[in-house]
């Protein structure tokens, strides 16, 4: 189900682990953010896009399965990343056991149903890049390491929406990209940047979680998470981390291995 957010701009919710997609439309037609994960949604998004126009481009938040996987019926449009994450995802890809080796990340109950072999064919954008090329609404691109490098958020100026990509859920502690020098660091640099453009947001699409309207706080949210790592301190007041919390069932034991990541 699309649900209008603003001017030109839909979100779908996928079911695993309320993923967002974010349709933005422009004079000849659609540009997606982050498609969607099972085949089925995928299919779905398809039928549902045919009454607002042509899919004419896509942009991958990062280089992470969830984020960049693609349907035939979406067509044939170029599916842009920064350059950084087309690069990465490119290499995983190169592998010759990247099907062994991402099998531990997907989740087993939607196992057969997401088309891993649309992961190719991202398109790199020029290094550095910080806008899409299409010719729709202006939409700005955030990019900063933290959760994965080539990550970028995506600013829809008209509309004063902000894609976060994997940052500022409500239900998400920040995850950190395991492989890089200063994970914590890289994540606080990229929230700064994010912060940077804040007057101009009066929504958030999280790449998980709730849309909303609390851009700030998310951040404050997210910073304080992280500074709290720094320290080698439990966030105890972090609401996503409760108890009472959407994923209170796996999100606590993600939070102790990254707090153990950084104790080394
Ligand atoms: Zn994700």
């Amino acid at each position: 189900m699309l649900t209008p957010i603003a001017g030109s701009v839909w979100v779908r919710e996928s079911e695993f682990l309320q993923s967002n997609t974010t349709i933005v439309r422009g004079p000849r037609g659609l540009l997606l953010i982050d498609p969607g994960i099972t085949e089925t949604e995928l299919a779905a998004l398809a039928e549902e896009l045919r009454e607002l126009g042509p899919v004419v481009a896509a942009f991958s938040t990062h280089p992470d399965w969830d984020h960049a996987l693609w349907h035939p019926a979406l067509g044939d449009a170029p599916r842009f990343a920064t350059a950084a994450g087309a690069r990465v995802l490119g290499d995983f890809l190169a592998l010759p056991d990247w099907r062994e080796v991402i099998v531990d990340f997907l989740p087993p109950e939607h196992l057969d149903e997401i088309p891993l072999e649309t992961l190719a064919g991202l398109a790199a954008l020029p290094e550095g890049a910080t806008s899409l090329p299409w010719d729709g609404p202006a939409l700005r691109l955030i990019e900063h390491c933290g959760h994965a490098e080539g990550h970028a958020a995506v600013l829809i100026e008209h509309a004063g929406v902000l894609v976060a990509g994997d940052m500022l859920s409500d239900t998400l502690i920040p995850f950190l990209d395991g492989g890089a020098a200063d994970p914590v660091g890289d994540y606080l640099e990229g929230l700064r940047r994010i912060e940077e453009v804040a007057d101009a947001v009066r929504t958030v699409i999280p790449g998980h979680g709730s849309v909303g309207t609390d851009v700030r706080a998310r951040i404050a949210l997210d910073r304080a998470y992280l500074e709290a790592l720094r320290d080698g301190r439990d966030p105890a007041d972090d609401p996503r981390l409760a108890p009472s919390a959407p994923h209170a069932d796996w999100l606590p034991d993600v939070h102790a291995a990254q707090l153990g990541n950084l104790r080394g």
